[in-house]
């Protein structure tokens, strides 16, 4: 099978410019992307950078964006792949690179997860006769702790590409399994850290993380069980309230949401600074012709129905 690959480059150093390159290679049939790239750095070009190490789909190192879609180099099938044409391989999504392929995992998930005080605190040595924990509770911390730091649930996340700072659903993951570690005593100090600006409270629920998450892991749901484990204990974001309070009344009221509308009243009508934080956003949105007109809204067909499902749940909560 012969096929052919346009592969993103860029040397170190801020001012590189990015290109590509593009290579055709002779592969066996049932050959991956990373049998590709390893063929094209042993025949054809040295210089190519990517990562790889387990190449079973194991480790997650060699995540890359295939045709637009962010999967694992090593278990991507070329055959497949190839079908639509040439195949484009980049860097995933919202992570610097540092050369090719390459990307840069510190800024990306290592110094993110090293800033949510990622350590067990027992108290002391258990001691001998102490019961053992039952299988049930650890359930959680073994499913938060099958992450294998792929990064692809920091890929599909919709708030890095607007804020590289949120730390983001992989580091929250694991700041997870310490929560639900029944060992620990430090839950408090570690919520004070994922409380502040740019933690769990940055979460939009889009849901994008678990819908990457090879693992089953279910990041977004982690952040939000993170988040009741905080009002649990006295934490609470007014900023957040409010969001949930307008997403919750705009759907209710017109069956989907006001996107303009949810942006100011998250902010507070009183809050003047934050309002005004806004305009830059609104008026790149308003460039590309994508600005909502708050307060505008429409009702989409069906929101009778939409608002009577959500009464239901209403009245069930109660
Ligand atoms: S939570 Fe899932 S998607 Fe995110 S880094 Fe871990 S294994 Fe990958």
């Amino acid at each position: 099978m012969q096929a052919k690959f346009s592969v993103y480059r860029k040397e170190p150093g801020d001012n590189a410019k990015p290109g590509r390159s593009t290579y055709t290679v002779e592969l066996a049939d049932d050959a991956t992307v990373m049998d590709a790239l390893l063929k094209i750095r042993d025949e054809q070009d040295p210089t190519l950078g990517f990562r790889g190490s387990c190449l079973h789909g194991y480790c997650g190192d060699c995540t890359v964006r295939v045709n637009g879609k962010a999967m694992f180099a090593c278990t991507g099938k070329v055959a497949e792949l190839a079908k639509k044409g040439d195949i484009s391989v980049e860097p995933i999504r919202n992570m610097p690179v540092v050369k090719d392929l390459i990307q840069d995992w510190d800024a990306f998930l290592w110094h993110k997860i090293d800033a949510t005080r990622p350590w067990l605190e027992p108290n002391g040595a258990p001691e001998n006769g102490e019961p053992a924990i039952p299988d049930s509770v650890m359930a959680k911390v073994r499913q938060a702790m099958s992450c294998f730091y792929c990064g692809l649930c920091d890929e599909g996340c919709t708030v890095l590409p607007v804020d590289f700072a949120f730390v983001g659903p992989a580091a929250l993951t694991k700041a997870s399994r310490f929560l639900y570690d029944p060992r620990d005593t430090a839950t408090k100090e570690r919520l004070a850290i994922l409380e502040r600006p740019k933690g769990m409270w940055d979460c939009v629920h889009c849901f994008e993380a678990s819908e990457h998450c090879p693992r089953e892991i279910a990041p977004t749901e982690r952040i939000m069980e993170m988040r009741d484990e905080a009002f649990k204990h006295g934490i609470t974001n007014e900023k957040v309230a409010r969001h949930h309070h307008s997403f919750h009344a705009s759907v209710k009221r017109t069956g989907w949401v006001d996107e303009g509308r949810l942006a100011i009243e998250s902010e507070g009508m009183a809050n003047i600074r934050g309002l005004m934080r806004l305009l830059p956003t609104a008026a790149k949105a308003v460039v590309r012709g994508k600005a909502p007109i708050p307060f505008m809204h429409h009702k989409r067909p069906g929101a009778e129905q939409i608002a009577r499902i959500i009464e239901k749940a209403e009245a069930k909560e109660k």
